[in-house]
């Protein structure tokens, strides 16, 4: 069922029945130990996965960067912050306060607790943040921190987009907003999640742009049962017999040697030419960023998305050649 939800509503529900689960406590227990929080962060990553059409392979930024939410490690880390800043506002229970209090002096006396796991776990992020000493900490400050945790996730994210090969399509990537200029935004519902509202073009759309597709490409980088080898990338090569490499580009835009597909091509080239002309001269040179420049673009997408489907499904019919 969750598969052809449309996104939005997808998000709505999970903050709604799944997030409550998973933060549950988090502001009073402190993830110090990573492998307790790994069982809750499966829950989360599964549910998005499942929400996005994408399997168990997939990489793990862009279902947060796809959907607009947060990694449950930083959404936790962010919840303990905002009680930590309920308990030194001057109008909380004293008992509390000297209990929070309790705490950071066992801290600065080298003893475990909960100041001392929630110091530990913040400076143990990919970009750590210092937590400051109790003194003179105020629910704006707590506040702030929050935000910092909210942006370390952000350069988290981006930066394992930008260092993945698989992801080029969503490098640099400009949000197409609605009545904005585009934008570069890490964490948003994608404009496709949104304006695609077949399921399946949807989800060929969202495969197609983290490699999850179905082309030699990457089914070959994994090793299967019958497979034990990865195959190298000039060796994956067209299911058609091109020659060439079958990959996104060779499939969407150059692969003649299958007539459907060819035939869905020209329809799908003269849907986009008013757009974009370039679409009519594409060469192997410009084609990424030709391809870049219709999916990320509102008036264009469910197009590319309705193309993306068909092709995957002329693709699907053949059977790979592996080496
Ligand atoms: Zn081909």
């Amino acid at each position: 069922i969750i598969g052809n939800l449309p996104p939005k509503e997808g998000r709505i529900l999970y903050m709604a029945c799944v997030d409550p689960h998973l933060v549950s406590g988090a502001d009073v227990v402190i993830d110090s130990n990573p492998k307790l929080v790994e069982s809750l962060e499966k829950v989360q990553t599964a549910f998005l996965r499942r929400l996005l059409g994408l399997g168990a392979y997939s990489m793990r930024a862009p279902l947060f960067t796809e959907l607009g939410l947060i990694p449950l490690s930083y959404r936790r880390i962010i919840l303990a912050l905002r009680y930590v800043g309920y308990l030194v506002d001057p109008k909380t229970s004293p008992y509390a306060r000297a209990a929070l209090e309790d705490s950071y002096n066992l801290y600065l006396n080298s003893h475990q607790g909960y100041w001392m796991d929630l110091a530990l776990v913040m400076s143990k992020l990919r970009y750590p943040v210092a937590l400051p000493g109790l003194t003179g900490l105020t629910p704006d400050l707590c506040a702030d921190l929050a935000k910092e945790v909210h942006k370390s996730a952000l350069k988290h994210l981006d930066g394992e987009v930008q260092a993945s090969t698989r992801l080029y399509l969503l490098h640099d990537r400009l949000e197409p907003l609605k009545d904005e200029a585009p934008q570069k935004i890490t964490l948003i519902l994608r404009h496709y999640l949104e304006l695609v509202t077949n399921p399946n073009h949807r989800k060929a759309i969202t495969r197609l742009l983290v490699s999850q597709h179905p082309l030699a490409i990457e089914r070959m980088r994994y090793k299967s049962r019958y497979h034990r080898v990865e195959v190298p990338r000039d060796l994956r090569v067209c299911r058609f017999g091109c020659r060439e490499i079958e990959s996104v580009e060779h499939a969407l835009f150059f692969c003649k040697k299958k007539t459907e597909l060819v035939e869905c091509r020209r329809g799908f080239v003269n849907a986009m030419q008013g757009f974009d002309p370039t679409v009519l001269t594409v060469a192997p040179w410009n084609a990424t960023r030709v391809l870049r420049g219709l999916i990320f673009r509102r008036d264009t997408v469910c197009q590319v998305a309705k193309y993306a489907y068909k092709v995957f499904a002329i693709f699907n019919g053949e059977v790979m050649v592996w080496p």
